[in-house]
């Protein structure tokens, strides 16, 4: 396989699709050229796997000639050559990842110039300046870049140059500085590398190359992939391209332009430009721009022939792009496009409104597809509640949402205070990928200068974090800034509204976001799609929540954590006097007392839920939980010693104690040592049950048992449950309660957490309506990691190393834990055929886990509130991957064929079981209708690794 391709190669497939081989910009750059034929200067792609053979062994040895013929291709096409005094060719290279990586790798221009082709330039532009500042460019960025020196050494030659002409612009500085400047800047990398300047174009060439090569893997990218997830093994392509000049005159200019606004999707042309500049001072920000939409009254033709390629583009695409263009002296030429970003709003929009769209005609699985989680988490931030703010100063809105943080100034400063816990507003001039750990770090990011697309914009947008750019009006000095006769100093309060580029003084009150009418038509589709595959239901506790969850589209209730209403204030008091209980008078008194408590929390939930199922999972955590810390009471002995209730306290939390609570005394063993507390929970949510039967409601109730391992585990709290179900039941009868037939629907199931219950699957099926999942159980000991111990200790480290791809309490672990919840799915099945199925953990929130969950079979994932919408999204997406490749896997599915059979007979063997189990077993009512939205991931991963 070649190495090198020109832009106008002919592919075989149409080049867009080989984003693998050459990269994004470069599969973009020949489509643009070889298929749509727009004006692109002509140039060449060096391969991704040119990039891997050199990070694996070096410069490949076949890849200097083909670069040669490349290079004498282009020339011949160009009718110039590089280094040529005459006439001379300049070319840029850069570099172009399957994935758009920012900025975080490098860029050479103006390659090409040396001390004589600088002439050449300048004789052939009849522009000395213009060709000695080209050079003096290079010479610093070659320094910098492709020999490793530190770019101040440059900055401050041109700072010094500045002053001694007396001009405060790069653009005023004089032709005699330029000139001392070339050979200011050529003795820096003297001194630096012991080498003259390379004058040659081919040693040049090579150097650029093989810089782009070694930033695959420069900080910076590798901690951008980081967080975006990106395979470090990619590599980069480089393309070499034929320079044209924004910077030539008053006829020219450079900018960036997207197909529709990537902010709002509103249709429309969108960008920014600037006269007489190179494209990297826009994307720099370092000078404001003026908007694409200015561009008609300057460039009246141009604007006309860009809005003309603009469309091409979207028709070709089928989707959004942005492009990078330049204009030398009155001709446009296109350097770059590709599918454009774009914030959650605006993919939501386009999404919709693109299946509307004659020259488009979107499917609605494909707008599915153009939708992620990411953009669904965007369109949930917060805003600024109400309105009329004092507005301290108003810019561009370049990153939707609202944000409220302490000022801090550099991004080392800012990620300091974020990891101690202070909320952060990075305040900049600019930003540039050295930033990018401070921004990431920060709630929002404000900058003095730069556009909408800027790097701090198109950064702060890829994330979702609300970002104010171009405040033009900011001082900044140091650790503070100033806006008229206001100075804001670091750790002061500052909110800003990302949306509408407002910056406000002090902590502005934020409220959710209101999805917008897109949000609910896309979440409509993917309900539809995913009908009949994988339902979703949230993790709630309170009749609050479940409303919340309904509202954002739940159609259930997967796990209701009991043990959250006894930690409120006035349950707790009670709680502990059942544990302090000497008696079984005492204990029963405190139950009783605790049964009414909880009867009208459950009353709230099921009324919220109605007529949708509601899984309730009896007590779970360890009793210690509920008494104070034994360390804080040893204190207070010691010191102003404890009441004579806190004595009792106190000797019931040692007697408690545990080595290692989490694999102690915890759920069903609670059950198995304390019998009543189990029947007490069922009674109270039984009654509830009634209560609502009587006020025309309609209760599905799911009674699940936590962290069993056994069948006679399960068997014998499956009993006290019928019982405690029967006595409610009988109870209601004599008190004259009417008829429940087809009113009231019970199942009894357990949580598979344990590896020893993922095994024993076949036969806790056989006293079970019901499994779900508890993957976070599951994961702690599957792994035998401490889900409160790991993540903070060694996590990062395991992951660094590439010990673990994931964190498997966020991704659920493929290999192992999904391989445990595959068997128990396919165990359980085979004794019960028509066996519930779903997952509680952490992981139903997270679409790469919901994936695997849906190819396992199981009937629903249950997350926290605020995730789902994003479990509804990415319950269509798996259910859209899996169709192709259920149509390829024919002879999978054949195999798969007897275990579906063997499923049969077990199916009967299981029925005496579940003749065992009828009492209180009625079928259950189908779940109806869906919720949506609720919760931050944050505090859904709070609520599950509980503090214990
Ligand atoms: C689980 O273990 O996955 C689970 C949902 O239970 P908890 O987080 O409450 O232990
Ligand atoms: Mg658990």
């Amino acid at each position: 396989m070649p190495f090198v391709y020109d832009f106008d190669h002919q592919h075989r497939r149409p080049p867009m699709e080989l984003k693998d081989l050459l990269g994004g910009k470069g599969a973009n750059l020949a489509e643009m050229t070889s298929v749509l034929r727009l004006p692109v200067p002509h140039g060449f792609t060096i391969t991704t796997d040119a990039c891997r053979a050199y990070m694996a062994g070096g410069w490949p040895a076949s890849l200097s000639a083909e670069v040669q013929r490349a290079r004498g291709r282009l020339e011949r096409k160009m009718g110039k050559r590089l280094g040529d005094a005459v006439d001379p060719l300049l070319v840029s290279v850069r570099s172009g990842a399957k994935f758009s990586m920012p900025g975080m790798m490098d860029t050479v221009l103006n390659l090409g110039l040396n001390d004589e082709s600088v002439q050449g330039l300048a004789k052939q532009t009849d522009d000395e300046r213009f060709a000695y500042d080209s050079y003096r460019r290079f010479v610093a960025m070659y320094g910098r870049i492709v020999l490793g020196l530190p770019g101040e050494s440059f900055d401050h030659l041109l700072d010094e140059a500045k002053e001694r002409a007396g001009v405060t612009s790069d653009a005023e500085v004089p032709l005699s500085e330029l000139r001392a400047m070339v050979a200011q800047y050529q003795k820096v990398v003297r001194q630096g590398t012991g080498k003259a300047f390379p004058q040659d174009p081919e040693t040049q060439l090579r150097g650029a190359i093989e810089a782009v090569f070694r930033s695959w893997n420069g900080p910076r990218a590798i901690a951008y992939r980081e967080h975006e997830g990106i395979d470090h093994d990619l590599g980069t392509a480089v393309n070499v391209q034929a320079m044209v000049f924004g910077n030539r005159d008053e006829q020219s200019g450079t900018g960036v332009g997207f197909t529709r606004d990537p902010a709002t999707g509103t249709k429309g042309e969108y960008g920014d430009f600037l006269v007489n500049a190179q494209g990297e001072d826009v994307v720099a920000g370092i000078r404001n721009t003026e908007p694409l939409s200015a561009l008609k009254a300057s460039f009246p033709k141009i604007h006309d022939e860009l809005l003309g390629i603009f469309g091409r583009l979207e028709r070709h695409y089928r989707d959004m792009c942005d492009t990078e263009f330049t204009i030398e002296q009155g001709k446009l030429w296109m350097l770059q496009t590709r599918v454009g970003k774009r914030t959650g709003r605006a993919a939501l929009r386009m999404a919709v409104d693109m299946t509307k769209d004659s020259a488009i005609r979107l499917t609605r699985e494909e707008a599915l597809g153009r939708v992620t989680a990411e953009h669904l988490e965007q369109v949930l931030h917060p805003q600024f509640a109400g309105s009329g703010h004092a507005v301290l100063t108003k810019a561009l809105g370049a990153s939707p949402g609202a944000a409220v943080g302490r000022a801090y100034f550099t991004a080392d400063e800012a990620a300091a205070a974020a990891a101690d816990g202070t909320p952060v507003i990075l305040v900049r001039n600019e930003t540039s990928p050295e930033d990018v750990h401070g921004m990431l770090a920060s709630q929002g990011i404000l900058t003095a200068r730069g556009g909408l697309v800027s790097h701090a914009a198109v950064v702060a947008r890829g994330w979702g974090k609300p970002a104010v750019v171009g405040a033009e009006k900011l001082r900044i000095d140091g650790k503070s800034f100033r806006v008229g006769s206001t100075v804001v100093s670091e750790g002061d309060w500052l909110s800003l509204d990302g949306t509408a580029g407002e910056v406000v003084l002090g902590q502005v009150a934020l409220i959710e976001a209101e999805p917008s009418a897109e949000f609910e038509t896309v979440l409509g589709w993917a309900d539809a799609v995913r009908k009949g595959h994988l339902k979703v239901r949230a993790n709630a506790d309170t009749g609050a929540d479940a409303a919340n969850a309904r509202r954002l589209g739940a159609e259930g209730i997967g796990l209701c954590r009991t043990e959250h209403m006894f930690i409120a204030e006035d349950r707790l008091p009670i709680v502990r006097r059942m544990i302090l209980a000497e008696t079984a008078e005492e204990e029963d008194g405190a139950l009783e007392e605790l049964r009414v408590a909880q009867r009208t929390d459950f009353v709230d939930i099921l009324e919220a839920m109605d007529g949708l199922p509601v899984t309730v999972r009896l007590l779970d955590p360890p009793l210690h939980e509920f008494l104070p810390d034994i360390g804080e009471l040893a204190i207070k002995e010691a010191t102003t010693g404890l009441t004579p209730e806190e004595q009792r306290l106190f000797a019931a939390a040692k007697q408690w104690q545990e080595f290692n609570p989490m694999l102690g005394t915890r759920g069903v063993r609670l059950g198995v040592i304390k019998p009543g507390l189990y029947a007490m929970q069922v009674r109270a949510l039984m009654e509830a049950a009634l209560d609502r039967v009587a006020a025309g409601g309609k209760p599905v109730i799911e009674i699940m048992i936590p962290l069993t391992v056994s069948r006679p585990e399960l068997a014998l709290a499956r009993g006290w449950v019928e019982q405690a179900v029967a006595d409610v039941l009988t109870q209601a009868k004599k008190a004259g309660a009417p008829a429940l037939r087809g009113r009231l629907h019970v199942l009894i199931g357990t949580m598979i957490e344990t590896p020893r219950a993922a095994l024993r699957a076949g036969e806790i099926a056989e006293v079970a309506d019901f499994f779900s999942f508890g993957t976070n159980d599951l994961t702690q000991m599957t792994f035998g990691f401490s889900r409160d111990d790991v993540e903070g200790r060694m996590m990062s480290a395991y992951l660094e190393k590439g010990l673990l791809a994931h964190n498997p309490f966020e991704v659920v672990d493929a290999d192992g834990v999904g391989e445990l919840v595959r068997m128990a799915v396919t165990r359980g099945r085979a004794t019960r055929s028509d066996l519930k199925v779903g997952v509680c953990g952490e992981h139903g929130g997270d679409p790469q886990s919901i994936a695997l969950f849906a190819d396992a079979g199981l009937d629903y994932v249950s997350c926290s509130p605020f995730r789902v919408p994003i479990a509804r999204l990415s319950a269509a997406h798996s259910v859209l991957a899996a169709v192709p490749a259920k149509k390829k896997a024919v002879p999978a599915k054949k195999k798969a064929v007897p275990a579906k059979k063997k499923a049969a007979p077990a199916k009967k063997k299981a029925a005496p079981a579940k003749k065992k189990a009828a009492p209180a077993k009625k079928k259950a009512v189908p779940a109806k209708k869906k919720a949506v939205p609720a919760k931050k991931k944050a505090a859904g991963r709070q609520s599950a690794a509980r503090r214990r």
